[in-house]
């Protein structure tokens, strides 16, 4: 009746982000401010450009900042940007002139600069679209290639095609726009959107992937489309940017968007932290400075008395400096690193926290069985499952024991489909996942967690439980309820809002199998979930997942070394040595079983094997 509005309440961590960018923004409005009432007629220039570069780093920041792939490539979009506005703005009478070969349906609009602005955007959206079904299917360094290959290629067609650019001569009659608050408001429209985006599903998903392309691929996050997405919004804006700096120039020659201005914005980006919108913003100001600084330098001065030489390619040196600087000393860059320590934030969360409310425990699941038959696989002759067949119910625990090597994670990495299966099926109900794309198999209701820990260590808490249950198909408000609910069932709301990766290691293991229950997923298979934990972490987790288990009927492949752990929680076992199923029964069954202990003495795990009899 009075459910709470969830969507209106953010969680600590978001009004901290929101925080921050509202502080990035006061820091640019200031440095705006300052330019041109300290500066007057310089000043104002300064500040005009500078606005347009937190456009144009943003932009660049919408990619590269979510999918972790340095771009090269956006100086391409701000050539389109900028000659498309510029033909479509210019007085028709100038365009005879200075472009009399220009294709007719290019030719005679004469639109403001306004008006031109949403045929730029689409323009730049379709090639982004365009370039991007190639590009991002690409990461690494094979990504950052391809964007460089991109700006060359744009580049090239620019110099060519002369009726349209005038080639590499100069190409003049576009309207002047060096109205400062025009280009102020497109840099804060720029960062509002960067940050929505930066929040939105597509751009966590981005993230996830950017942080563990496979975890995000379990959770059924498809990696390309994900990447595709941040890659078309950012290249649109980036268009529209360069037609922005268009604007200001007036006259510019496809040499105005190459590498210098690539470097230097990928420059502003790196120094200020790729990962933050307000780094963008931070950055483009520090560069900023420090190239008019250097800029002075450059022609020769006088220094306390001491006559400095004319040094050329100054600005260029400096920026290298800079760039190897911030590696060095800081590494995410001058914004990258900073967090709101947990005071402020619990502050916000206990206020957020009467608002909200987690989601009711899930409805349990009916019957319904995963069935492993006859799985194989072989990894260049090592055999490491090799035919076996096993069910995994819902509604009890299933433990799988055996060996280092015996086979066990690569039977998990079949089923979730991490690898093909050579052989065999692993069915449930009708459904062969064997078939699936690997990121089709949350939809038949199975996830995961992964022996070595894949977190997404540059998100949060929250966020890590967030991106499944948004994967997972879940609206944004049941999303947030539901991360509530799975943080609140493993005791991890204190820590929400704490990266992944700064988390203690308890922490850590608990919130994977967090992030894989936000699915709710009818089958759950665990991959050593206490492995690394003491014996009070582990009891602690054994009784969590057996409440859960019961309470959701859910069914659990439970792998671990820990077999006191495994006996007390299964009602099965099923055990396995060098790729084989070797027994399979009750525990106390098991535990009889000659095979077993072989199994483990041969491995000499004489006194654990021991110790349970
Ligand atoms: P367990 O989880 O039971 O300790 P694994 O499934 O990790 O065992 O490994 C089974 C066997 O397969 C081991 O011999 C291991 O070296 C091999 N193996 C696992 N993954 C790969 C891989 N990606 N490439 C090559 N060999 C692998
Ligand atoms: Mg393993």
């Amino acid at each position: 009746m009075n459910a709470p509005s969830l969507n209106t309440h953010p969680t600590r961590l978001q009004a901290a982000n929101g925080l921050r960018t509202v502080a990035s923004l006061a820091v640019l409005l200031v440095t705006v401010a300052v330019l041109v009432w300290g500066f007057g007629r310089t000043g104002e220039r300064i500040a005009v450009l500078m606005c347009v570069n937190v456009a144009a780093v943003v932009s660049l920041m919408v990619y590269c900042g979510n999918t972790g792939i340095v771009s090269f490539g956006h100086g391409a979009f701000m050539t389109v940007g900028a000659y498309l506005s510029g033909i479509l703005t210019m007085p028709v009478g100038l365009q005879r002139s200075a472009l009399p070969d220009l294709p007719g349906w290019l030719a005679g609009y004469e639109l403001s600069v306004l008006m031109a602005m949403p045929f730029v955007a689409l323009a730049g959206l379709a090639v982004a679209l365009l370039t991007g079904s190639a590009i991002a299917r690409l990461a690494g360094a094979s990504a950052t290639i391809a964007t460089l290959g991109l700006l060359i290629i744009v580049h090239s067609v620019a110099v060519s095609a002369r009726e349209i650019t005038r080639g590499s001569q100069t190409f003049y009659g576009v309207p002047r726009v060096t109205d400062l608050l025009i280009v102020l408001i497109a840099a804060l429209v720029f960062v509002l959107i960067a940050r929505v985006y930066r929040e939105s599903r597509w751009g966590l998903f981005a993230r996830a992937v950017r942080d563990d392309k496979d975890a995000a691929t379990v959770l059924g996050i498809a990696p390309s489309r994900a990447r595709l997405i941040a890659w078309s919004l950012s290249g649109a804006m980036a268009t529209v940017a360069g037609a922005l700096y268009g604007h200001i120039l007036g006259a510019f020659s496809p040499a105005s968007f190459y590498l210098n201005l690539v470097f230097a914005q990928v420059v502003m980006m790196i120094v200020g932290g790729m990962a933050s919108v307000g780094g963008a913003v931070v950055g483009v100001i520090a560069v900023t400075f420090m190239q008019n600084s250097v800029r002075n330098l450059e022609g020769g001065t006088t220094v306390l008395g001491f006559t400095l030489p004319e040094v050329f390619g100054l600005t260029t040196v400096a920026l290298g400096l800079a760039i190897l600087l911030v590696i060095w000393l800081r590494p995410q860059g001058i914004v990258g690193g900073f967090e709101l320590g947990p005071g402020a934030g619990a502050l916000l969360l206990r206020r957020v926290g009467r608002a909200t409310r987690p989601a009711d425990a899930p409805v349990p699941v009916g019957e319904m069985q995963l069935v492993a038959q006859g799985l194989s696989k072989n990894f260049a002759g090592v055999k490491a499952v090799d035919g076996v067949s096993f069910e995994v119910p819902t509604g009890r625990i299933t433990g799988l024991i055996g060996p280092n090597g015996a086979g066990k994670s690569t039977l998990v990495n079949l089923m979730t489909r991490q690898y093909d299966a050579d052989t065999g099926t692993a069915r449930i109900g009708d459904i062969d996942l064997t078939y699936l794309p690997p990121h089709g198999v949350i939809n038949r209701r199975v996830a995961r967690s992964f022996q070595n820990l894949r977190l997404f260590s540059g998100l949060t808490a929250y966020e890590n439980v967030l991106v499944a249950a948004l994967a997972a198909g879940h609206t944004r408000a049941k999303a947030h309820a539901v991360t509530l609910r799975e943080l609140a069932a493993f005791d991890l709301d204190d820590i929400a809002d704490m990266r992944a990766e700064n988390l203690p290691y308890g922490a850590r293991k608990r919130l994977e199998i967090a992030r894989a229950l936000a699915q709710e997923p009818a089958i759950l298979l665990l991959d050593e979930p206490a492995a690394g934990m003491n014996p009070a972490e582990t009891d602690d987790l054994a009784d969590r997942l057996e409440t859960i288990g019961r309470d959701r009927n859910i069914g659990i492949l439970l792998i671990d070394h820990d077999l006191k752990f495994v006996n007390r929680l299964s009602a099965r076992i099923v055990v396995m040595n060098r790729g084989q199923k070797v027994a399979e029964g009750t525990p106390e069954k098991v535990r009889a079983d000659v095979r077993v202990i072989e199994a483990y003495i041969g491995r000499g795990r004489t006194a654990r094997v021991a110790g349970q009899n």
